[in-house]
């Protein structure tokens, strides 16, 4: 018998909780503009999962969606202000969450670099994994 595994997150106040059950289907850093600006820091590191396999537990009322492009909304607590899940027209069947939300290691860690070539001019990385970009910010880049 398998045990599915769940993991748990939140917002800085405590008022949204969500359940994610893995596995999941991608992490890496992003470094594009609106992430560096809806979340105050040089990139935000994300990962995917299915729809189907993320949960709201409590504090749906304090989900506010922000539409932050002609093909993706971004999500915050109305309360204290954490940007949270992003979601686009492009991957309708995923939802993309920060892994700085939530309580626990999930079931992998970072594994690349995305929109590298947008990031932040002061932005200084020191890792080895691959830096991709492009329109696409999925493309490898030299
Ligand atoms: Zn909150
Ligand atoms: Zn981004």
């Amino acid at each position: 018998m398998s045990t599915v595994e769940q993991v748990r997150g939140g917002c800085l106040c405590g008022a949204i909780r969500f359940t994610v059950t893995l596995p999941t289907l991608f992490c890496g850093h992003c470094h594009c503009s609106m992430c560096r600006r809806n979340h105050g820091a040089a990139y935000v590191t994300w990962f995917a999962v299915p729809r189907s396999q993320f949960s709201v537990d409590s504090g749906l009322d304090q989900v506010t969606r922000y539409e932050s492009s002609a093909h993706g909304s971004r999500s915050f607590c109305s309360r204290c202000g954490s940007s949270l899940f992003c979601v686009s027209s492009h991957l309708p069947d995923l939802v993309d969450i920060p892994l700085a939300n939530m309580d626990t290691a999930i079931d992998r860690i970072p594994e690349s670099h995305i929109y590298f070539d947008d990031r932040a001019a002061w932005t200084v990385v020191g890792d080895d994994l691959p830096r991709l970009g492009g329109p696409s910010g999925l493309e490898p880049i030299s």
